[in-house]
């Protein structure tokens, strides 16, 4: 099966897409965690990219698209993915239906306020990348991976001010989507205000009925 999870910063699209891809036996591909992962690495496309994440502003649609039409040659994408993060603007959508054929894209409907109390509080794994939230989610140990022992960090890009601006873009550039997709028939809401548990087990709700 193939999947879009769409949704404001914060919706929750990662935390969902996990135990949903590990329950279909599908890999979750996430932008953000390859962006985070090529600047991690240093990498040319990091290097590119740093500024661009840090400031909460979109990679450009030529790179974006780039990365993930090369990520879905992989040979663990044949019985499908979950992109979470991707699209994110028209532009990168039409490319994106030149080399793929998508089943469903879920919506995960939040309210701004929510946002902002979500990102505030998200703490991330250093090193596997695990996220973990400073109210609903805490590790074990405070500052420390549950997975790995590794340091927790807040996100550069989950500063107040770079916060605003991704909220900002999302209205402007991504939203549109949810139109767009509706009129292809392909959009289904989920609503993302709830508990991890709650939001987990409607959206395998919805999927079951695709
Ligand atoms: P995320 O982890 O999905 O919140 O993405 C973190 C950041 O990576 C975003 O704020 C953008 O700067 C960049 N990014 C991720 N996915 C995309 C995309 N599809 N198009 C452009 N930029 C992206």
């Amino acid at each position: 099966m193939k999947l879009i999870f769409i949704g404001p910063p914060g919706a929750g699209k990662g935390t969902i897409a996990t135990p949903i891809c590990e329950k279909l036996g599908i890999p979750h591909i996430s932008t953000g965690d390859l962006f985070r992962k090529a600047i991690k690495n240093k990498t040319t496309l990091g290097q590119k990219v740093q500024v661009i994440i840090e400031l909460g502003d979109l990679v450009p649609d030529a790179l974006t698209v780039a990365l993930v039409k090369e990520r879905l040659q992989d040979d663990d994408t044949n019985k499908g993915y979950i992109l979470d993060g991707f699209p994110r603007t028209i532009g990168q959508a039409d490319s994106l239906s030149d080399f793929s054929k998508i089943d469903a894209v879920i919506n995960f409907t939040i309210s701004d306020e929510q946002v902002v109390e979500r990102l505030s509080g998200r703490r991330l794994c250093t090193n596997c990348g695990t996220g973990y939230h400073t109210e609903t989610m805490k590790p074990q140990q405070e500052g420390i991976c549950d997975k790995c022992g590794k340091q927790l960090i807040i996100r550069p890009d989950d500063s107040p001010v770079s916060i605003k601006n991704r909220l900002e873009v999302y209205y402007d550039q991504t939203e549109p989507l949810i139109e767009y997709y509706k009129n292809k028939n392909l959009l289904k809401d989920v609503d993302g205000s709830g508990t991890v548990a709650e939001v987990i087990a409607n959206t395998k709700a919805m999927i079951e009925t695709i």
